[in-house]
């Protein structure tokens, strides 16, 4: 594939002040409408991931799904919905967070996991890092085989890595 990483960096676009003053917001969308782009970022994610032996990809919502979804199919996993708060039919485990602009709660099916899952947790962006520790802690609630996290984007800036527990693997594709 002749896409470069820079490339797939460039696609990214930038909203300041979206949605609030101050937010320097990352449009993903412009990214994934790409075609070779797109492709591109799913096979680099999934390669990275191919020898971990993940069992069920989690999304968080609502960008967390776009490339999650792929990414299981993509490794032969399962595919598990994080999701905000009352959008889950049946019983739920909640996690209350702290957003880079507002806090939040997330919220997983109790019969999601299975004690042998090895999960990787994907949403498109890390930012402070509340969100993601939010699902890791609804995540370590089955007592899984293995917890792997992923970001498309990662704000280094913010230092968001630094709030995830240091046991917990993390990688992102595109750093700013
Ligand atoms: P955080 O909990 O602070 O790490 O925020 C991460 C979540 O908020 C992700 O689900 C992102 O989609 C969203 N988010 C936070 N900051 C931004 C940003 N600057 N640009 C795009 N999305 C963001």
């Amino acid at each position: 594939m002749d896409i470069t990483i820079e490339q797939v960096r460039n696609s990214i676009r930038n909203i300041p002040d979206f949605p609030k003053e101050g937010i320097q917001f990352k449009d993903v969308s412009t990214a994934f409408k790409d075609k070779r782009i797109f492709k591109y970022i799913v096979s680099e994610i999934r390669n990275h991931y191919a020898g971990c032996g993940i069992t069920k990809v989690i999304g968080i919502e609502s960008r967390g799904f776009i490339l999650g979804s792929t990414l299981a199919g993509e490794l032969h996993a399962g595919f598990i919905p994080i999701r905000k708060p009352g959008k889950l039919p049946a019983e739920i485990y909640a996690q209350a967070y702290d957003l880079e602009y507002g806090s939040d709660s997330l919220e997983i099916h109790t019969d999601a996991l299975e004690k042998d899952d090895i999960v990787l947790i994907h949403d498109d962006l890390l930012a402070t890092g509340g969100t993601v520790n939010a699902a890791i802690d609804l995540v370590k609630r089955f007592g899984v085989s293995g917890i792997y996290v992923n970001f498309f984007v990662e704000l280094d800036f913010l230092k968001g890595i630094e709030r995830i527990n240091k046991e917990v693997p993390v990688w992102s594709l595109i750093h700013f």
